[in-house]
C-alpha cells in the first residue's frame, strides 16, 4: 500500500471525480475537493470506503485562499502528507469577444488562475517544500495551446496555467518538486453538455482516433504523472486529444 496523499482539485464531477477515484483505487490517500456537488462528492467518498480506500471530502473553494489553506491543513492532520496535487476544478463560457465583462474575466481568473495558485502556493508552503518532494499536476486545455474562437476568456486563462507550469518547473526541479500540466481535447463531461449531436459529431468528424474523450483517458494520465515511472518528466504539457491538434 502506498503511503502518499493526493489532493484532487473539483473532483466531485467530471475528470476531477475520475482521476480521485483512480488514485485512490491506486492506493493514495485522496482529498476530494468539491465546491457546490456535495451529494456528488459524498456519494464517491462512500463508493471509494467501501473498496477499502482512504479518502475524505472537503468543501472549498479553490478562488478563496482561507478555504483552500484550512482544506491544506485538514488534509495535513488527516493523512500526514500532501505528495500530490491535481489542480482540476475549472469552469467554461462561450462567447463572442465583445460579449465578455470584466466580471466574466474575474471570475474565470478567479477558478483558474487564483485557484491553482492558491492550493499550489499553499501545500508548497505547509508541506512540499519542507518535504523536499512533491508533485503538481495542472489540468490545462487543448484550448489554452491554440486558442478558440468564442473561448477567448477560457483560454486567456488556461493558456496562462501553462506559462504557471512552465515558470515553476523551473523554480521547483532542485526542491525535487515536479509541475506539470495535461491540455485535454473534448473530453465527455457536463462541462460539454451545452454541445449539440451535430456539433459533437463535427469535432468528432476531425479527430483522428475516431471519438471524444472520456475521463478515463485524462485520468490515467494524471495516474503516469504522478508517478515515479514519469520521475524525468517536468515543464511539460502533455495533450490528450485523440490527435484533434498536433
Ligand atoms: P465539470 O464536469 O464541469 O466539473 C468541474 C469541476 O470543477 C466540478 O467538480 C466543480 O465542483 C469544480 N469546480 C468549479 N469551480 C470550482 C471552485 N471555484 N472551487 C472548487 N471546485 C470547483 O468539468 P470537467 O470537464 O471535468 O473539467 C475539469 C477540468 O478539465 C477543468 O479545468 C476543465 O477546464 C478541463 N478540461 C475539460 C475539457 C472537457 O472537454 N471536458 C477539456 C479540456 C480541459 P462543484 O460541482 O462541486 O462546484
Amino acid at each position: 500500500m502506498l503511503s502518499k496523499t493526493a489532493i484532487v482539485t473539483g473532483a466531485s464531477r467530471g475528470i476531477g471525480r475520475q482521476t480521485a477515484k483512480e488514485l485512490a483505487i491506486k492506493g493514495y490517500n485522496v482529498c476530494i475537493n468539491y465546491n457546490s456537488s456535495k451529494n456528488e462528492a459524498e456519494d464517491l467518498k462512500n463508493e471509494l470506503i467501501s473498496y477499502g480506500c482512504n479518502v475524505d471530502v472537503f468543501k472549498a473553494d479553490v478562488s478563496i485562499r482561507k478555504e483552500v489553506d484550512d482544506m491544506i491543513d485538514y488534509s495535513l492532520r488527516k493523512f500526514r502528507s500532501i505528495d500530490v496535487v491535481v489542480n482540476n476544478a475549472g469552469i467554461c463560457e462561450y462567447k463572442l469577444f465583445t460579449d465578455v465583462t470584466e466580471n466574466d474575466l474575474r471570475k474565470m481568473f478567479d477558478t483558474t488562475i487564483l485557484g491553482t495558485f492558491n492550493v499550489t502556493q499553499s501545500a508548497l508552503k505547509k508541506y512540499m517544500l519542507r518535504n523536499h518532494s512533491g508533485n503538481i499536476i495542472n489540468i490545462t486545455s487543448m484550448w489554452g495551446v491554440v486558442g478558440a474562437s468564442c473561448e477567448t476568456n477560457y483560454s486567456t486563462m488556461k493558456s496562462g496555467i501553462i506559462g504557471l507550469t512552465k515558470a515553476l518547473a523551473k523554480e521547483l526541479g532542485p526542491s525535487n518538486i515536479r509541475v506539470n500540466a495535461i491540455a485535454p481535447g473534448i473530453i465527455d463531461t457536463d462541462m460539454n453538455n451545452n454541445l449539440n449531436r451535430e456539433e459533437l459529431s463535427e469535432f468528432v468528424s476531425n479527430i483522428p482516433i475516431g471519438r471524444i474523450g472520456n475521463v478515463e483517458d485524462v485520468a490515467q494520465l494524471v495516474c503516469f504523472l504522478a508517478s515515479d515511472l514519469s520521475s524525468y518528466i517536468t515543464g511539460q504539457v502533455i495533450n490528450t486529444n485523440g490527435g484533434y491538434i498536433v
